[in-house]
């Protein structure tokens, strides 16, 4: 027990010696701090921590940064499964999502805990649509190369969608497997799902640094990838048909009236029973590997069976492509199971949608039909005029059509089903593409 009338410094000495002091009723305490003083001043400091650590555990990650573990693949290949990132939840604040940002969004809602990393594409307002690999904006070519792959599902998108005022369209880089605004079950995104932009990888620490750099270097890698293969050739190329055939119709060329099925249902091995669709993008991918392997740019119209892509639409991708020239791969079937060879079918001059182009597809046809001839041992059927063609009156580019050989002759049909035949159908097609373009 102390005394209260003691000088200053006593005082304090006291106070570190005995913190527990009994006279709170004190009157004196108006010269010196008293017990209710030194009680406020450890109750503000103590609330000071406090504010600080919610300010850091509370309100920093709620409102202005916080970790997210990428969880999948969808966003490869500028984010892999487990890469730690940080996530600025502040900006959004002030403005809005830009495009090609990478946005963290919770498509559910914000009271189920699923949230998805997603690249921005489409803005409010914006009528999106995807055809084949093409993105619109709009109605004009969105030039992006953030996917991984080429995209094969359009899904709502096949169509053109107009997005809300506050909507956002998202996809993955990874667009073979991501699910995002393309399908129904996320489709465009509201603002108000939208949690933050995702800025800087933390985790691994061999890959730390922002998104938005690392976009720009994988972006400037391929223009400059880009201007190295300026002189590449480009090629389109469709395997023909697909698992299920469309019988509703279009015109067979630009302003005809004359209306044929979007898809016909193609051909089945009478040996393999392997249908058509299933041969013709098995050597299409053959292909499309030669090519590039030789220095090629390639454009595949489809890379899956499941798609619903008429001949029409197809022709107009490989026009929108780029590509240099178009290649359509069929494979035969007639009645007679002893019919059996190959052919080329191009448009004739007097074709009134694409007759300035038959000197050009008869030559590109010529060479590679004689190419792949020589290099399978199949028996050439030699060149076929063809006007009637839906697939080929489209096309703005000199166009083949390579019936490969007759899935309605049994030899035949096993000769082309034999993966060591397919290799060479497709070497032999691309040395016919390496004479047409002089190589
Ligand atoms: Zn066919």
């Amino acid at each position: 027990m102390m005394e209260q009338n003691q000088d200053q410094t006593n005082e304090v000495e006291q106070e570190e010696n005995c913190p527990v002091e009994e006279n709170t009723q004190d009157k004196d305490n108006t010269k010196k701090p008293s017990k209710v003083q030194r009680i406020r001043s450890a109750i503000f400091e103590l609330l000071v921590y406090v504010a600080i650590i919610v300010v850091c555990v509370m309100v920093v990650p709620r409102y202005v940064i916080q970790r997210t573990i990428v969880d999948g693949t969808s966003m490869e290949a500028t984010l892999q499964d487990q890469d730690n990132l940080l996530v600025d939840k502040l900006s959004y604040r002030f403005s809005d999502p830009k495009r090609f940002d990478v946005i963290v969004f919770y498509p559910y809602g914000r009271e189920n805990e699923d949230y998805y990393i997603k690249r921005v594409i489409g803005l409010p307002g914006e009528t999106i649509q995807i055809v084949g690999d093409t993105i619109y904006i709009d109605g004009k070519v969105l030039k992006e190369s953030y996917g991984k792959d080429p995209m094969t599902e359009s899904g709502i998108a096949s169509e053109p969608l107009k997005l809300g005022k506050d909507e956002y369209f998202v996809l993955g880089d990874n667009r073979e497997v991501s699910e995002d605004s393309r399908y129904e079950e996320v489709g465009p995104v509201s603002r108000d799902k939208i949690e933050g932009r995702a800025v800087l990888r933390i985790y691994p620490l061999n890959k730390f640094g922002t998104l938005r750099s690392q976009g720009n270097k994988a972006k400037a890698a391929e223009r400059s990838s880009d201007a190295d293969t300026d002189d590449a050739k480009v090629v389109a190329i469709d395997a023909g048909h697909q698992s299920r055939g469309n019988s509703s119709t279009e015109p067979v060329g630009p302003g005809s009236s004359v209306r044929k099925a979007k898809v016909a249902g193609g051909a089945t091995g009478v040996s393999s029973h392997v249908p058509e669709y299933k041969i013709n993008l098995s050597v299409a991918k053959k292909l499309r590997k030669e090519l590039e392997s030789r220095g090629y740019k390639v454009v595949m119209i489809r890379t899956k069976n499941n798609v619903n892509i008429s001949n029409k639409q197809r022709a107009q991708i490989a026009n929108k492509s780029g590509a240099d020239i178009y290649v359509r791969i069929h494979a035969d079937s007639s009645a007679s199971s002893s019919v059996r060879g190959a052919s080329a079918l191009y448009p004739s001059t007097k074709n009134r949608y694409v007759g300035k182009l038959s000197a050009k597809s008869k030559k590109l046809s010529q060479y590679m039909l004689n190419s792949y001839c020589k290099k399978t041992g199949i028996r050439s059927r030699g060149l076929s005029l063809r006007d009637d063609l839906t697939g080929t009156n489209w096309s703005k580019i000199p166009v083949t059509l390579i019936e490969m050989g007759f899935l309605s002759n049994p030899t035949e049909d096993r000769y082309m089903q034999k993966k060591s035949t397919q290799n060479k159908m497709a070497k032999g097609m691309a040395d016919g593409i390496d004479k047409y373009f002089n190589r």
